[in-house]
Parts: structure tokens; sequence; C-alpha cells
């Protein structure tokens, strides 16, 4: 491919510099043609005076043309070629410049009387004059004006892609084609996990594999389906296995490759996608990120502001709309938005599944640490069940990101094999960012981090609810100074106990700063930001306040999302603030009242923080004692 591309631009170079080299022999050409002497008026009627002159011509009202006498041409120029035609231009031998023509034509016509001439005036047609000298004159500066118009927009539609960028291929569209010569090698083998999306999508497979199977009694074939995901989730990847797997022509593209900044071009480019998905068909069409185009029409449109995106829309809903059930072309789609798309979008008959990609659970994301542990050099101690259970809500992706960094990391230590120390690392590093040991904080500021990361510590190893508890840091990361990691259980629903041990953990942290130094600091906002969210959350969302009662003022359509008006009165709007300053205020109390309890063993774990910077599970143990409540998680960290 690169080097038909890098061919069929040196063709173009030749052919812009034949081009260039005639045009510029022409120019010279017809300058030693005809170069006539410039000469001045006086020193003309001397020469006419001496009856040399044949004629003359007036250009133009403004330029003076000398043809000579042959006879005196030949007297000049004896050894002269005897052709006419050359010969003829030959005898233009002078040029002038005439100021007044009436003047000129007087004094021309009292000499010819005065000597006796019979030299003829000729008068050159102005639009004959214009279109011949404004040719050999400035034709060839216009056309070396468009060949280099030409390379410049060559090289400027160039830089923004392949060649279907080329300016004169704006309409067209971006789409990567793949097809058996380019030998997709992703199977479904390479998804792990995300088994109900596999079966979904192998469906799709069959269909294209054998339609009539399923169009015999009677039924249509899909034409589209819609993966909804989170970022990192593996929509791509299993639209890729899909290719794979069903060996038929694939066109891949992004819903931004619609998006010109020229009107028109979006839907031309949607047109053409599917003229050439038609004529390759039985084959699938990949628009990964359609909510660029398939965002609601109407909405938040300022003075038709998104007309271009809404046209191009418009034109995937007529395509889709259009071809027939038996073109056997199915349109994959990929978005992690599906609450801002376009209505019409969803409805059957254009993207009739939605497949949903959801981030992996346990099994499945050790599923994936698998598929890409498969390219790593490990040591033995690496401990797959534990690094899948360290990376809740980790996706697929994420998860691909930790297998690269451990082995950078192993790499940069040295090492010949990456061992689990070098997965926890990577782990580290992706949450919180780089270690950054050359921070300087001061002594009295370690204390108060040291305090704060143990009274998360302390009150997440006593509440009955808290996230399990992996470790405890005041090692700075990214632009945090210290960290409590828990290892968030995977339950599909959530008590109030449960939300309100987690906000007194949350909160753990500024009131062990007030026990001990009496006062607090700015080091909370983190901490605060998310209590004050699940505090919202529990009233005004799940409905977990008595005196608000069950109501949600929840909006899953989003249609709310420009309605500034809030959906309650001011009264309700105080309990609401009541409300969720109640829940923190007891829950902060909570934990300072367990704290005080704990003061000892709680700075002992501060001061064991000081000292070696990581404290884990095992640490702990040893100051509190086992943990006092059945922990679903203990047999992992044993
Ligand atoms: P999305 O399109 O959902 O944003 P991608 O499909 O581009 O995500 O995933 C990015 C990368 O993450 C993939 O190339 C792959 O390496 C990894 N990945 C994601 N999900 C999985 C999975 N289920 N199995 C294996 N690898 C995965």
């Amino acid at each position: 491919m690169i080097n038909k591309k890098i061919k069929s631009k040196s063709n173009f170079f030749w052919i812009y510099a034949v081009i260039f080299a005639i045009f510029l022999g022409i120019f010279f050409f017809k300058s030693s043609l005809s170069n006539p002497k410039k000469i001045d008026q006086d020193t003309f009627f001397d020469i006419l005076s001496k009856g040399e002159v044949q004629k003359i011509v007036v250009k133009h009202k403004e330029t003076v043309l000398v043809y000579l006498k042959k006879n005196v041409f030949f007297q000049k120029n004896p050894n002269t070629y005897n052709n006419e035609k050359k010969l003829t231009s030959s005898l233009l031998k002078y040029e002038f410049e005439i100021g007044d023509l009436q003047f000129f034509q007087k004094k021309f016509e009292d000499y010819k009387k005065k000597y006796n001439l019979n030299t003829t005036i000729d008068f050159k047609n102005q639009q004959e004059y214009t279109i011949t000298k404004f040719f050999f004159d400035y034709g060839i500066f216009f056309i070396l004006l468009i060949i280099f118009w030409i390379f410049i927009f060559r090289r400027i539609s160039a830089t923004g892609g392949g060649p279907g960028s080329q300016i004169f291929n704006i309409g067209k569209s971006k789409a990567k084609l793949f097809d058996e010569n380019d030998n997709v090698k992703i199977t479904f083998k390479d998804v792990a996990g995300l088994e109900g999306a596999k079966e979904e999508v192998q469906e799709i497979v069959d269909f294209l594999k054998s339609p009539n199977r399923y169009t015999k009694l009677g039924g249509k074939i899909p034409k589209g389906a819609l993966l909804i995901g989170l970022p990192g989730t593996g929509k791509t990847l299993l639209a890729k296995a899909v290719a794979g797997e069903a060996k038929v022509p694939f066109f891949s593209l992004s819903g931004s490759d619609f998006v010109e900044m020229f009107v028109g071009v979006g839907a031309s480019r949607v047109r053409d996608l599917f003229e050439k998905a038609k004529d390759k068909s039985p084959c699938i069409i990949f628009i990964d990120e359609i909510d660029a185009i398939g965002r609601s029409r109407g909405k938040s449109s300022i003075a038709g502001s998104n007309d271009e995106r809404e046209n191009t829309l418009n034109q995937l809903l007529t395509e889709m709309d259009g071809f027939e059930t038996n073109t056997n072309v199915i349109v994959l789609a990929a978005t992690n938005r599906s609450d801002i798309l376009d209505k019409a979008l969803l409805r059957p008959g254009r993207f009739d599944r939605t497949i949903i990609v959801d981030l992996p659970e346990l099994n499945e994301r050790k599923e994936i640490f698998l598929v890409h542990l498969k390219r790593l050099i490990l040591s033995n101690n690496v401990d797959i069940d534990f690094l899948a259970k360290q990376t809740p809500g980790f996706s697929g992706a994420d998860i691909a990101n930790i297998c690269n960094e451990s082995a950078l990391i192993a790499a940069r230590k040295n090492r010949s094999k990456i061992d689990n120390q070098d997965f926890i690392d990577a782990i580290d590093r992706i949450v919180c960012g780089l270690e950054k040991k050359n921070k300087i904080i001061k002594p009295n500021e370690k204390k108060r981090i040291a305090y704060h990361e143990a009274g998360h510590a302390t009150i997440s190893w006593l509440l009955e609810h808290s996230s399990p508890f992996v470790k405890v840091t005041i090692v700075p990361r990214g632009r945090t100074l210290g960290a409590a990691w828990y290892l968030p259980e995977e339950r599909q629903l959530t008590t109030v106990e449960q939300m309100k041990d987690e906000i007194c953990t949350l909160l753990a942290g500024r009131s062990a700063e007030e026990i001990i130094f009496k006062n607090i600091s700015t080091g909370a906002l983190n901490d605060l930001e998310r209590v004050t969210k699940q505090a919202q959350s529990m009233v005004t969302i799940f409905g977990l306040n008595d005196r608000i009662g069950n109501v949600s003022y929840y909006d899953s359509t989003g249609e709310d999302e420009f309605n500034f008006s809030k959906p309650y009165s001011e009264k309700t709007a105080q309990i609401i603030d009541e409300e969720i300053s109640k829940i923190i205020k007891e829950q902060s109390q909570r934990a300072k009242d367990i704290l005080k309890n704990n003061e000892k063993k709680l700075s002992i774990l501060a001061n064991q923080l000081l000292e070696k910077e990581v404290l884990f599970r095992e640490d702990l143990k040893q100051i509190f004692g086992e943990r006092p409540f059945p922990d679903e998680m203990n047999e992992v960290f044993n």
C-alpha cells in the first residue's frame, strides 16, 4: 500500500515537471522569435524618411510595430534564409510607444507626403491583442499558479489522512476496509469474558454466514446492533472479532470521521459508505463512538449550530431504512453514551439490537488477565486471583494497561521476570499516578497525613460494612499525599447501613486530625466530595431518607438536562439540605467516637506508618486483632 502511494505521488511530480517545462519552453521560444528592438519616435521617423519601412502596425493604440522592406532587410542581413513565414516575422524589426495616436497619425501622413512613401498603416484589433498577449505574456503565470494551488491542496489534504481525505475526495467515506486480504486475526478467543455480548454478536456472524436459515421462516435479519458500554470494555475488540470470525469485508470508522467543517460532507460520506458496503455485501460496517453523530436531534442546538451533525444523522437513518433486508449489510455501532443517542436510532429496523458490554466481573477480569499475560514472562509468584480481586471497576483496557505497565516496571528494575509486586505497583500507578519520592513534605505535615490515613484505616477495620481494607500508604503519588486502599465489594445492591459506614470511613481522616491536632486541614477535600455525593444520593435519588420519603428526583431519561428549575419546592430543598448535613454530622461524630475509643491504637498505626510508609492487612491485624466481623474477602488475603 505504502509503495503504491509513493509511486502515484512521484507520477504526479513528473506530470507537473513536464507541464512546467513545456510552458517555460513556449515562453522563451516566443520571446526569442519576436523580439523587436525598442526605439524612440524620432529614430522611427528617421528610418521612415529613408523609405525603409514596408508597414507599421499600431497595437492597442499605444505601441507601434515597424516592419522593414524585404530588400532593406536583405541588405542588412545578406545571409538570411528565404522562408516566407520566418521572413515575415523577421521583418518586424522595431517597436516604439506613441503618446497621442492622433498626433502620431498626422505626423506619419505628413512624412508619407513629404517623402512620397508607400508605407502602410494597420490597426490591430484590441480583442485579438488581448487574447494572444494575455496568453503568451501572462498565461504561463496563471498555469504555474494553478499547478502551485493543486500542489498545496494535495499537501494539505495529505496531512489530514489517507487518500480518502484528499480535497477532491472530501465527500468520500473514510472507512477502513478489512477484507480477506487483510487477514484480521482477532477472533472471539481474544475477547475474554463478555459471554452474553459474545453470544449476541455470534448470532450476527451466523446471520451473515447463512442468512437463509433465518429468512426461510419469514424472519428478517437485523440491520444493526448497538454495543453500549463504558470506554475500554472491549466494544471495538468485539467488533473486530466479529470481522475475524465472519470472514466478510468489514468497514471500520469512527463517528467523528463523518464530521468535517464543510456543510453536507457528513451526509455525502454516509451515502458513499453505504454504496461501498452494498457493493461488498455481505459485509459489516462498524461505527465506533457513534454518539459523535447520533446525539438527540433538536436538543441543545443553539440557533441551528448542529445542522451539519443532524443532516449526517438523518442520512444515516435514511440509509439504514433504505437498504433492503436482503442486502446483508449489518451495521455495528459502539457508544458509551447511549443516554444521549437519538431515539430514532434505537428503534427496531435501525439498531434492532442493543448489546450491553459491562465492566468485567471477578471471573471475567481473571480471564482478561489470562489473555494479556500470555505474552509476558512471569515469575511463579504471580497470583492472578489476587490481581483480579484487586481490580474491581477496572475495564479490559485498564487490565491490558496494568499488564503492560508491570512489564515496564520489571524491566526498569532489570528483572528477567515480572513478579506479583510489579503488578501491584502497576495498579497503584494506574490508580493514583506516579510515585513522587522527591516531593518535599514537612515533618509536621507528614505526621498529619499519617494520622489522617491511619484514621481511615482504623475505621474501615472496625466497621462492619466498610469495604475490606487492603493497605495504607503515605507515599505521595500523583496528586495524593497518601491513601488507604480497600477492596470494594462487587454488590448489586447497597443498604443504608453500608452507605453510612462508607461515609463514616471517608470522614475518619478529618476526624483523626481533629482528635490528635485539635484542628483540621484542607487534606480532606476528596473525601468530603465523595461524602457529599453519597449523602445527596441517599436523600434525593434513592429515597433512603425518612423525612423526604420514597421520592427520587433522578431523571434517567436525561431530558431534564437543560431544565434548570428544581423539581421540588423551596421547603423541600431546605429539608434536603438539612438531611444531607444531618447524615454527614452523624457519621462524623460516629467516626470521632470510635477513634477516641481507639486513640492508642490509632497512634501506634500512625507511627508505624511514619516509619514504614506502607502497612498491609497483616500489620493492622497485629494492632487491632482479627477483624470482628465476617469478611467475605478474608480468604483473598490469607
Ligand atoms: P472500547 O472500544 O470499548 O473503548 P476497546 O475494545 O478498544 O474498548 O478495548 C481496548 C483494549 O482493551 C483492547 O484492545 C484490549 O487489549 C483490551 N480489552 C478490553 N476488553 C477486553 C476483553 N474482554 N478481553 C481482552 N482484552 C480486552
